[in-house]
């Protein structure tokens, strides 16, 4: 492949582009991870990651990508034959479901249509059913990435408590994190699942179960097999800095770095940073007369929108066409939604331009590939981001 000028347009929901501070801050000798030096930075990212997501609790770091994390979420705190119960909001939600029934887990999916998040009421019922408290576990995809759809948590908190039903409530934020508003204290998580390479801005190779006092109580009872994930030694050695072994020494100075800026930004600015990006989106879509694929505007993601072709388009020709012409990678459909939609992210490292950038390549994209779309869906979100912001 040949040279191509200007930076490469990475618009998929994740990784998000690596902002060049944070190379910066990767490029440097790895270090003894036993010595003394190490235990500085240990002690300030366990610290700085708590902040991330809003809680006391320790936050647990693994050299994983985020299915490392849902794994540890489950093995640390269920046994083998455990009643779950989970909620087909897309296609992460269906590969964490798969992944439990392989850890034989029993999993009973909540149906769903990739168009909304998940059903606060129908977990309520579901729970109320289970008279003799079989069911362990409510786990909830937050962000759904396949379809830019996200959960009301704080009300599927509300709906479980309505029951009082004792199961625990553990939630993938793995693209959420610090660009979705996420409180995992206030919303009363027992473990929240994330991972790095989405709005932390860090390549992928690192991910995080938060956790709660309830969830560690569970997992003082809980056999389902586990020794890499297991947190009791993850915890004993992080009360000193260190890690029971050899961490992602570089990624931790990139996560360092991370923290440092989104708290320069501020991660509440961050957070209306991404509110007003994806609104920006949303104008541009409904002006090429196109449809987002997300039904409830309550559950919009801030992260990405998933935009829907006409029947008989086909979206991947069009990314290809994007591709090729624009130098621009947007996320492909996946699953049930493969070919029929197409992904913006537009989360982490972006600013008004970047987004303006983006939204011309698809724009131009849409034209070159004959999608059938009206023009001006870039000026609705020129007009609407300069109304808007500082
Ligand atoms: N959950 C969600 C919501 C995701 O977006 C992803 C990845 O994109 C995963 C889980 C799986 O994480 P990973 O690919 O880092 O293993």
């Amino acid at each position: 492949m040949s040279y191509k000028s200007g930076r490469h347009f990475l618009q998929i929901p994740g990784p998000s582009p690596v902002p060049d501070r944070i190379l910066r801050a990767m490029d440097y000798p790895t270090i003894d991870h036993r010595g003394p030096e190490f235990a500085e930075l240990g002690k300030e990212v366990l610290a700085g990651i708590k902040r991330m997501f809003k809680t006391e609790s320790p936050v647990v770091i693994y050299p994983a990508s985020g299915t490392g994390a849902w794994e540890a979420a489950l093995v640390n705190t269920l046994s083998a034959g455990d009643k779950v119960l989970m909620c087909e909001t897309g296609q992460f939600a269906t590969l964490w479901h798969e992944l439990a029934t392989k850890l034989g887990l029993e999993v009973e999916f909540i149906p769903g249509d990739w168009r909304h998040g998940a059903d606060p009421e129908a977990i309520a019922a579901r729970l109320q059913a289970d008279t003799d408290r079989q069911i362990k576990a409510v786990c909830v995809v937050h962000n759904e990435t396949s379809t830019g759809v996200t959960s009301r948590i704080a009300e599927v908190r509300q709906a479980i408590d309505g029951t009082r039903h004792p199961a625990l409530f553990m939630v993938d934020t793995i693209s959420g994190l610090a660009s979705a508003d996420y409180r995992h204290d206030e919303w009363g998580v027992d473990v929240t699942v994330s991972g790095s390479q989405k709005g932390l801005m860090l390549p992928p190779g690192i991910s995080f179960n938060a956790l709660s006092d309830k969830a560690l109580k569970a997992a003082e009872q809980a056999t389902l097999p586990k020794s890499y994930w297991d947190w009791q030694p993850m915890l004993a050695s992080n009360a000193t800095g260190y890690f029971p072994y050899t961490p992602a020494t570089n990624l931790l100075y990139g996560l360092k770095e991370a923290i440092g800026m989104l708290e320069e930004e501020g991660l509440e600015q961050v957070l209306a940073r991404h509110q007003r990006h994806a609104e920006a989106t949303r104008r541009a879509v409904r002006a090429w007369g196109l449809e987002v694929l997300c039904l409830n505007e309550q559950e919009h993601s801030p992260v990405l929108t998933t935009v829907l072709l006409p029947e008989g388009q086909d979206a991947d020709q069009l990314r290809k066409v994007i591709l090729d012409r624009f130098d621009m990678s947007l996320g492909a459909g996946l699953g049930k939604l493969k070919g029929r939609v197409f992904r913006i992210g537009h989360l982490g490292d972006i600013n008004d331009l970047t987004l303006l950038g983006t939204l011309s390549g698809v724009e131009m994209g849409l034209a070159c590939a004959g999608v059938p779309h009206q023009s001006g869906g870039v000026q609705a979100a020129m007009a609407y981001l300069s109304d808007t912001g500082a």
